[in-house]
């Protein structure tokens, strides 16, 4: 098995928490990482293993993107400033139903994925219709991911009802269940949008087979309403009564909580994704973060899809997080750099049940890193790398990323995926939606002469 030494010049492992270190070590053999030592020591014990100098740059473990849909990246920039139900009914919806295929999905997650694999992403989670599609198009360019199996009370062109997604989801879990970049989660879209019957149905299997359960929850002040309108109880109460309020939920957004809401989170071990640019863009309203991290709860970030973002930067995500987390509680201390860092990073790997694993640099885990380039006008001076990582660099600094121990960027450049093919793909899909929208749009200008 190959060994290769990454010799970078400050490593921020993460854990131990808040540790800057200098004339270190990072020694890959194989898909782990086997040992962290001073330079000089892994220089003399591994005189024969390949060596990567990193004169300039940080090395860290590799962000994880903990809510994305990833072939949404094709809707970029699609229908902007509109209200979440505005948008997803009267835009959103209808081209997906117009569009969305194999085909869509593969090459929208491959352009999302070059695009997050460049900004020092190694790992996404995400929820979208053709999750075998999606699956594939992960492997085929080398990162990991975990891939939602999504379930809607809407038929589309992937399943008819509720149970027939359940059922085909199992099936795309089984099948990729022995590849080592990815594992599965049930991804229930949302309360308003999934039933009672299905939901306890994915209770149940998330427990006997151990899967998280990735959906968006209290995303916006509708949803509240909504709850007590269709099931006569708030959203928090209906899914501990269907069985989903635990540590395997990945509850998205969260924008609308109370302080009862805030004990039941706390008290269950809920994990909580928050999509602060998301929120933002669609007028949702504000995860309270501070609140939650007194409470206790595993805080994670995720960018959501670039239809509504429009990017999938977690770098600057964690910026825009620890920005609003102050703004909003007036108190610049809620949260800070090294936290911001956290939760692109281990409380990430925590609440896929993978910290053991992922989300940290120590011997025993997976090589996922990425390194950062510090040598530019923007990030000089430096008193501390951390706070230029949160509120300074730019997601074009990462310079080298890992996955498994195998290189996918090098010195900025992609070492496996053809960037030019990804972009051509992407304009080809490009003009066949602006033609619908065109049609659709003449077809309403006729209508209402
Ligand atoms: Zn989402």
């Amino acid at each position: 098995m190959d060994t290769v030494l990454l010799l970078p010049r400050l490593l921020v492992p993460v854990r131990p928490r808040l540790q800057v270190l200098e004339q270190m070590a990072v020694v890959l053999e194989g898909e782990t990482i086997k040992a962290v030592l001073p330079r000089s020591e892994a220089i003399a014990t591994y005189q024969d293993a390949g060596r990567i100098e990193l004169p300039e740059h940080v090395l860290l473990p590799g962000f994880i993107n903990m809510h994305t849909h990833s072939a949404m990246s094709l809707l970029r920039g699609y229908a902007d400033d509109l209200n979440l139900q505005v948008w997803l009914n009267e835009h959103i919806w209808p081209i997906e139903k117009a569009f969305v295929g194999p085909d869509f999905v593969h090459d929208g997650t491959r352009l999302a994925i070059a695009e997050m694999l460049r900004g020092g992403t190694t790992f996404f989670n995400d929820l979208y219709f053709f999750p075998e599609v999606t699956a594939a198009a992960a492997v085929e360019a080398g990162i990991r991911a975990c891939i939602g199996l999504p379930v809607i009370d809407v038929p589309t062109a992937w399943a008819g009802d509720e149970n027939d997604y359940i059922d085909k989801g199992l099936r795309v879990s089984e099948s990729w269940q022995n590849e080592p970049l990815l594992n599965t989660a049930f991804s229930p879209h949302a309360p308003y949008s999934v039933g009672d019957d299905a939901l306890r149905r994915i209770a149940k299997m998330s427990t006997e087979r151990d899967l998280r359960v990735h959906m968006h929850v209290l995303e916006s002040g509708w949803e509240v309403d909504e709850s007590i309108r269709q099931h006569g109880k708030p959203t928090l109460e209906r899914l501990h009564d269907v069985g989903l309020l635990n540590e395997r939920l990945l509850a998205v957004h969260m924008t609308q909580l109370n302080g009862t809401d805030l004990t039941a989170l706390a008290g269950a071990d809920v994990n909580v994704i928050h999509c602060p640019e998301s929120n933002l863009k669609l007028g949702n309203g504000i995860c309270e973060v501070g609140k939650l991290h007194d409470h206790g709860v595993n805080l994670a970030l995720g960018t959501d899809s670039a239809a509504s973002n429009n990017d999938l930067d977690l770098l600057a995500e964690s910026r825009t997080a620890a920005l609003l987390a102050k703004g909003y509680s007036a108190d610049p201390c809620v949260m800070n750099a090294f936290q911001a860092l956290e939760m692109l990073t281990i409380n990430a790997a925590k609440a896929l049940g993978m910290s053991n694993q992922l989300g940290s640099i120590e011997a025993g885990k997976l090589a996922d890193l990425c390194a950062v380039r510090l040598d530019s006008l923007h990030t000089t001076p430096m008193y501390d790398v951390v706070s230029h990582l949160i509120y300074t660099v730019s997601s074009q600094q990462v310079s080298h990323v890992w996955v498994g121990g195998r290189m996918l960027i090098q010195d900025g450049g992609f070492l496996h995926l053809d960037v030019d093919e990804i972009i051509d793909k992407a304009k080809y899909w490009e003009q066949k939606i602006t033609a619908q929208a065109r049609a659709a749009r003449s077809k309403e200008y006729n209508l209402h002469e």
